[in-house]
């Protein structure tokens, strides 16, 4: 497919991706979608009759979250992304609708991408077995890594949805305890050991009840789509804390999602299968098909006077556990979810070296330090390191991608 507006082969908002944001723009929210460089204002589109073969509640596009939208159902915003297509492709598009385009796509650079979700709940997966393992052989064991439940579980945390910020606020570095090895006692200071995790999350579109599992073959009506995630991450306040109950202040000062939520429509076409299950699964974690997504990911550090390096190269399709398995375990017990929830994958590291997902593990507890461009090392995150996640998916000639979740570290003295 081509779109008559035009954009260059490194575009993450193709005719293949209409993800949806919210932009404030002449002094109010709308949810928005982008192709090209521009926002396509959808509350323009629907007032005059663009979208006008989908039944669609009035003013539903004149909000400050894509709640209301997405709580519609996912055959409804199939459908709006199918005539966006439909509008957008050179093929199909209306002549009129083309003479009109000033009236509806706005350079994305005038308007402010505002935190797209009114977020219910996060929770925060660990599904990444290469990530636990190097965790658990820094943290813990190197003999034991893998703690017994992780092969038959996907292992999660409740995190903290109000410090959730949309991609350009600033990160305050935390104040906690902190203890080293030497010492029987913890200080109270500001953390040194700041870190990103290069996730994913997944938006919830759908409400269950409170005793109601989803199973996996049905997960997928549950989930509009995924979006970039840092987990931002203080280690010497989470190695003090996290035993025996999980992180708790290492985490939640702060979260940084993308602009952009991506909906699993757009992102079929990059299915692929992930790793086998090493031991057998109870039934409810079975699955059919590849369930996986082959999006690649990167995590670029730039620093306050420009220096950089790209610190992690990644993908989505080493997760060992994927998002329905994910999603029937958070509700095998009854556990309600709400549209607008989202659960994030846990920091995604590959394989080999490159692909690690954290400072953490790319420096190897600090005992690596990275190069950036200007020779300066780093081995956690400074004050005035912006961090970049990126991601995007291609197959062929079919490009979707995410844009990006970029915050600075800094310090309040
Ligand atoms: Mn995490």
């Amino acid at each position: 497919m081509d779109s008559w507006v035009l954009y260059d082969n490194s575009c993450d908002f193709t005719i293949y991706n209409f993800p949806l944001g919210v932009a404030w723009y002449k002094e109010k929210y709308s949810v928005v979608s982008a192709i090209g460089d521009f926002v396509i204002d959808l509350d323009y589109l629907q007032q005059n009759g663009y979208l006008d073969p989908i039944s669609l509640p009035k003013g539903i596009f004149s909000n400050q979250f894509i709640n209301d939208f997405i709580g519609l159902g996912n055959e409804t915003t199939k459908q709006v992304r199918e005539r966006l297509i439909f509008l957008f492709d050179s093929k199909t598009a209306p002549k009129d609708f083309i003479l009109r385009k000033d009236f509806y796509l706005i350079p994305i650079s005038d308007v402010s991408l505002t935190l797209p979700l009114n977020i219910g709940d996060y929770t925060d997966f660990y599904s990444s077995r290469e990530h636990a393992t190097n965790v658990g052989i820094m943290f813990r064991d190197p003999a034991n890594a893998l703690l017994p439940n992780w092969l038959h579980l996907p292992v999660a945390y409740h995190g903290r949805s109000s410090s959730i910020q949309v991609s350009g606020h600033d990160i305050i570095r935390p104040n906690g305890q902190l203890k080293s090895d030497a010492d029987p006692n913890p200080t109270y200071g500001q953390s040194k050991l700041v870190d990103f995790e290069l996730e994913m999350a997944v938006v919830v579109s759908k409400n269950s009840t409170i005793g109601q599992q989803i199973s996996t073959g049905d997960a997928g009506n549950y989930i509009y789509g995924m979006a970039l995630f840092n987990d931002w991450s203080a280690r010497d306040i989470q190695k003090w804390e996290y035993v025996p109950l999980g992180p708790f202040l290492s985490k939640n000062f702060a979260s940084t999602l993308s602009p952009w939520i991506v909906s699993l429509e757009a992102l079929k076409p990059f299915k692929v299968n992930g790793p086998e299950s090493e031991k057998p699964l109870l039934p409810y974690l079975h699955y059919e098909g590849a369930q996986n997504y082959d999006i690649q990911l990167d995590v670029e550090i730039v620093s306050s006077t420009g220096a950089n390096a790209v610190v992690s190269k990644s993908n989505h399709k080493y997760l060992y556990w994927n998002i329905l398995q994910q999603l029937a375990h958070h509700t095998v017990n009854g556990c309600n979810i709400r549209v607008g929830d989202i659960y994030a994958s846990g920091t995604i590291s590959g394989p080999d070296s490159e692909s690690f997902g954290s400072m953490l593990e790319i420096s190897w507890q600090g005992t690596k330090p990275i190069k950036l461009s200007d020779g300066s090392e780093r081995k956690f995150i400074q004050d005035g390191d912006t961090v970049i996640i990126r991601g995007f998916a291609q197959k062929n000639e079919i490009r979707v991608g995410f844009g990006e979740a970029r915050a600075t570290v800094i310090s309040i003295k």
